[in-house]
């Protein structure tokens, strides 16, 4: 590629060829010395050497945030004053969108359009948010007679383990952080070994915005056998907050259940996008591209399964495919690029043998192809399968890549029937414009979040989290502060005793 990102030009105030852990307010390396590799995804290259956590570190961290907890300012200030601190972070990221969309993209290869026009405002507006609402928030109270009230109090946990994916590195991380810290605990961040560079740009924006030293840490490295696993079973840990993979969320459940954690999980997707023969198809086919692609459909709510009425099947089938074989998949810097690098070679060979796979179970109509001018970057054009059968390998099994799947299907309660055939249950999207049907279809799919007419339309108010092997448990609002806190019911007897 000849424009090669050139990671120094991350305008930052550590090296950011050489990550380290931020425990305590400061950075450090690895206590054993020890590193590993960051790859950017679309040249194959090493952009830095990350601190590779092990027990040593994760042990540091968790007793500087056990520290801050029990004997720093933090869950004793007011609110409104931690919640006015946490808006400074998010000031700062903004501050800082130029430095944190290139570290983005350069750790995942996603287009830099998506990173500074999606992942970093967003990340950005996860501060804002959670500190205007966890400072809004009241707490319940019950008359029992006029001289008995029994009311509940929020308090925080103590030390929380936030471990977090690759896909969306810095917005899903600071989902959690957020909330996290509005309610009064301190946390340690493990984020996926992949994309380490925003999560420690974030703590240069952590001491920039004045939050005191333990609050929030850092420890970088991998999750089985290394620092995610270690922070699971630290007895110190009070709760752990995951995002990632169904099967590392059963790890976590195993590994976490000896100091018996609070857990809350947001696990892996398989969303169907259903499409009705009254669909206003202009809005619908537009979406349903960008559900299956966007961040090369590495998005856990991405809509890979379309499920279209069989009237309108082939229609839409001729009008998808020159648009998805029009999408621009390129160098992840450039800002006409729509469709960047997959984030790793194994990542890749796995999107590779499910599209083998669609072969025989489906049509490949097209996609999957490397890009010869980009030989060691992880491209793959984007791939559609049609005519998949809905109980296939395809239609079932998470792939988290450029691969749309069609399936057509010829009565509501068949349509119903294939989007809840899956172990996971995450989201859907429904396009019809019969209020009714659309009613009555969403009330019967097992999913934690259904789009009618729209795709990835997110308040931060609502829950948000799966069904079945999707997920367990809320995040966002409300479910977040419950969440990251502990209720505390007191009951008061005062005046005359009857
Ligand atoms: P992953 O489960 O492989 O890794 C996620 C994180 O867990 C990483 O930081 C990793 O180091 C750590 N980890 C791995 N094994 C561990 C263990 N045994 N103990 C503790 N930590 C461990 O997931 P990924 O490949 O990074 O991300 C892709 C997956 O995430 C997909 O399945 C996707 O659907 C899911 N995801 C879900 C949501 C959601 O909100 N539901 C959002 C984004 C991604």
């Amino acid at each position: 590629m000849n424009n090669t990102p050139n990671p120094s030009s991350i305008l930052s105030k550590t090296d950011m060829r050489s990550l380290n852990h931020f425990i305590n307010g400061a950075f450090h390396p690895a206590k054993s010395g020890k590193t590993f590799e960051n790859i950017n995804p679309a040249t194959g290259e090493c952009i830095a050497h990350v601190a590779l956590g092990d027990k040593q570190d994760i042990d540091l961290a968790v007793e500087a945030a056990q520290k801050a907890f029990k004997t720093g300012p933090w869950p004793k200030m007011a609110i409104t004053e931690r919640c006015h601190l946490l808006k400074k972070v998010g000031d700062l990221i903004l501050e800082r969108l130029d430095d944190l969309a290139l570290a983005e993209t350069l750790d995942t290869g996603k287009p830099i359009v998506e990173s500074r026009e999606g992942d970093i405002p967003r990340s950005a507006q996860n501060f804002h948010f959670f500190a205007d609402y966890a400072s809004s928030q009241g707490e319940e109270s019950f008359t029992l007679n006029q001289n008995e009230r029994h009311f509940t109090v929020r308090e925080p946990l103590g030390v929380v383990g936030l471990i977090t994916p690759w896909n969306l590195p810095l917005y899903l991380a600071t989902w959690k952080i957020a909330p996290c810290l509005a309610m009064g605990n301190t946390c340690i961040l493990k984020p996926a070994e992949w994309t380490p560079t925003t999560a420690t740009i974030l703590g240069e924006v952590f001491q920039e915005a004045g939050i005191p030293p333990g609050v929030f840490n850092i420890v970088h490295g991998f999750g089985q056998h290394g620092a995610g696993e270690l922070l699971t079973t630290h007895p110190d840990v009070r709760a752990i907050s995951f995002t990632g993979e169904t099967t590392t969320g059963k790890a976590i459940m195993s590994s976490a259940a000896q100091t018996l954690k609070k857990l809350s999980f947001e696990l892996g997707g398989k969303g169907a996008n259903i499409i009705f023969e009254d669909a206003d198809l202009e809005e619908a086919l537009p979406t349903a591209i960008r559900a299956a692609y966007r961040n090369q459909g590495e998005i856990c709510l991405a809509g890979s399964r379309l499920l279209v009425e069989h009237s309108i099947y082939n229609d839409v089938l001729d009008r998808l495919l020159p648009e998805i074989q029009a999408i621009r998949v390129g160098n992840p810097q450039d800002l006409n690029t729509q469709m960047g690098a997959i984030i790793s070679p194994e990542q890749l060979a796995k999107v590779q043998s499910y599209i083998t796979l669609g072969a025989q179970e489906g049509n490949v109509l097209c996609g999957g192809e490397r890009l010869k001018d980009f030989p060691d970057g992880n491209f793959l054009t984007p791939a559609l399968i049609a005519d998949v059968p809905p109980d296939s390998r395809i239609a079932t099994e998470e792939i988290f890549g450029p691969v749309l799947t069609v399936t057509p299907f010829k009565s509501e309660e068949e349509a119903i029937s294939i989007a809840n055939n899956t172990p996971y249950g995450l989201s859907t999207s429904i396009w019809s414009q019969d209020v009714n049907r659309c009613h009555r279809v969403s009330s019967q799919i097992q999913a934690g979040i259904i789009w009618v007419n729209c795709w990835f339309s997110r308040d931060l108010r609502t829950p948000f989290g799966g069904q079945k092997s999707s997920g367990i448990g809320r995040e966002g609002g409300r479910y977040s502060l419950e969440f990251f806190s502990e209720l505390k019911t007191i009951c008061y007897r005062y005046g005359e005793h009857t």
